[in-house]
This record gives structure tokens, C-alpha cells and sequence, in this order.
């Protein structure tokens, strides 16, 4: 469990990434924006599995920056939760060599950065719609984190299901030549989705925003019982979390790949929630039986 390195600076992060892959070494990639949770965690320890598949140790890197260009003017990108010590304790349990947390923005996204990548079909609606600009700014991070670690596989979770699907076509359509993992959502014990952001909630808003796991549970059960309308299954988890009075941004079924609404829930749709629980914002998802 010893310490992973820790680099601030992306330059030398990119000369020794790429030293390694040269030499041979198996690079698994996770970035996050630190603050973690055993979410991030889970995403760890399957970096260090993959990074060491075929028998010899590879190199599991992890990324912890608060990428501001995904962040709207009137979003929470200055109270955004941050404990650099403590996620590395939390990287070197879950088997991380090397982290990159760039010591300042700048350093990432330079005054005068001016190249953007956009994936247009798959950043449309759902947090797309609500969020404008925050899968151009995700595109471009992960675009850039993936140039500086050139990465084999790099580990995403289906937490944020839209993300991945921006990600997956992001790396198709650029061939970028290199696998993406997402891996299943992890959750407390009674259901609520870990997020760095429910750091935010109150006790009350805390217990509230189980609505948005229970409405979920409850949309699988009333599929697995035969209610295939995807309007009624909408609208009976609407009124869950509008019962915990949390504000609704959005409650949609859709195909699990290309995003696309769909008016019959067939097994595999997954529906997808967000909303303001107080003034957090929360997303969950998850498939329909
Ligand atoms: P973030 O730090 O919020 O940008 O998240 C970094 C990565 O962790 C993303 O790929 C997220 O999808 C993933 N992640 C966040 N929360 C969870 C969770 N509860 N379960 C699994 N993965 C998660």
C-alpha cells in the first residue's frame, strides 16, 4: 500500500507515461475529480486488475482534477468538495501508482486555450440539456487527459451513464485507440448512489434524496410487472421525487446506447433522473428489467 507518486504538473506526468508504455508497461487510466468515494474506488481496483492483466504488473494511474470548463457560470465549481490528502490514502489502498492533480488550472486549460471537442449527437438532452457546455468541457479534459497518459483502457462509471456514452463516442469517432470500462454504480446501504456532492446534503435533504434510488426501484418493479408504458413509468417517478419534494430537472427512458427516448421500456431502457434535492443537484440511473 505505498504511497503513489504524485505529480502536479502535467509535463513530466506525460514524459513518464509515456516512457512506460514504451517499455512495455500495461497503463490503466481513472480520472475523477477527486473527493473520493468508493465509487472512484471500485474504478481503482479495476484499473490495477486490468493495468496487471497478462500476468505482468502495468502501471494504474488515477487523475484528480476539478475541470473547470465542465463547470456552468451559476454551478458549484468553487465549493466543489476537495481533500487532496485523503484521496491519495484512498488511491494507495485501492492499488493506484501514479496520480496527476495539477497544481492549478491553468495548467491543464492555458489562457488562450482554444480548442474544443464536441460530440454533438450523444451531449444532447438529458444533463445536456440542462447543463449547456459541460460535455464540450468533459470531451475536452478527458480528450486531453487521454493525450498525456495514453492510456490501453481508461475506467468510467455508469454513474454518469450520459458521460460515458459521450466518451465512448468520442473515442470511436476520434480512434483513439484505446478501451473504455464502465463499470456498474455503487451505492450505501440503503440505495442512495455515492457522489463526491452528497457531501452537500443536510441530514433531511440527505434522507429526501433516497427518491431518486426508490424511484428507480420502483419504475424496475412496475416494468418487471408488466407496465411498459414509458410515459406512465415517467410520470410515477416524477411524482416520488416531487412527494420528497425534490425539483424534477428531468425523468427520461432511453435507449442504453444512443440515448434515444423511447415511448415502450424494453428490458435493457434505462431510465434516467435528475434533480435538486435543497439547492444539489443529483443524477441516478439505472436498466429496466
Ligand atoms: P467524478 O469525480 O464525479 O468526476 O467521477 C469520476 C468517475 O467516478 C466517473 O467515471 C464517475 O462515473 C465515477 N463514479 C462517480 N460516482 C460513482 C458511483 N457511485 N459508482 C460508480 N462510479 C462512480
Amino acid at each position: 500500500m505505498a504511497t503513489p507518486e504524485l505529480f502536479t504538473d502535467p509535463a513530466p506526468w506525460q514524459a513518464r507515461c509515456l516512457a512506460a508504455r514504451e517499455a512495455g508497461a500495461r497503463l490503466a487510466l481513472v480520472p475523477t475529480m477527486g473527493f473520493l468515494h468508493e465509487g472512484h474506488l471500485s474504478l481503482m481496483r479495476e484499473a490495477r486488475r486490468r493495468a496487471d492483466e497478462g500476468g505482468r504488473r502495468g502501471l494504474a494511474v488515477a487523475t484528480i482534477f476539478v475541470n473547470p470548463t465542465q463547470f456552468g457560470p451559476s454551478e458549484d465549481l468553487s465549493r466543489y468538495p476537495r481533500d487532496l490528502a485523503g484521496d491519495l490514502a484512498k488511491c494507495a489502498a485501492a492499488g493506484i501508482d501514479w496520480v496527476l492533480a495539477p497544481e492549478r488550472p491553468e495548467l491543464v486549460f492555458a489562457p488562450g486555450h482554444e480548442t474544443w471537442v464536441t460530440v454533438e449527437r450523444a451531449s444532447q438532452g438529458l444533463c445536456g440539456a440542462s447543463r449547456p457546455g459541460h460535455f464540450r468541457g468533459v470531451a475536452t479534459v478527458v480528450a486531453k487527459l487521454f493525450n498525456l497518459t495514453r492510456p490501453h483502457v481508461a475506467i468510467f462509471g455508469e454513474k454518469d451513464w450520459q458521460q460515458l456514452a459521450v466518451i465512448r463516442a468520442m473515442v470511436r469517432d476520434l480512434a483513439f485507440g484505446l478501451e473504455i470500462a464502465g463499470m456498474p454504480i455503487v451505492r450505501e446501504g440503503d440505495g442512495l448512489a455515492l457522489s463526491s456532492r452528497n457531501a452537500y446534503l443536510s441530514p433531511g435533504e440527505r434522507a429526501r434524496a433516497l427518491a431518486l434510488s426508490r424511484s428507480l426501484a420502483e419504475a424496475r418493479e412496475a416494468a418487471a410487472a408488466g407496465v411498459r408504458d414509458a410515459a406512465e413509468l415517467r410520470a410515477r417517478a416524477r411524482a416520488r421525487l416531487e412527494a420528497a419534494d425534490a425539483r424534477v430537472d428531468y425523468v427520461e427512458i432511453v435507449h442504453p446506447e444512443t440515448l434515444a427516448p423511447v415511448d415502450v421500456a424494453a428490458p435493457g431502457s434505462v431510465m434516467l433522473l435528475a434533480a435538486f434535492v435543497g439547492t444539489t443537484r443529483l443524477i441516478d440511473n439505472g436498466r429496466l428489467p
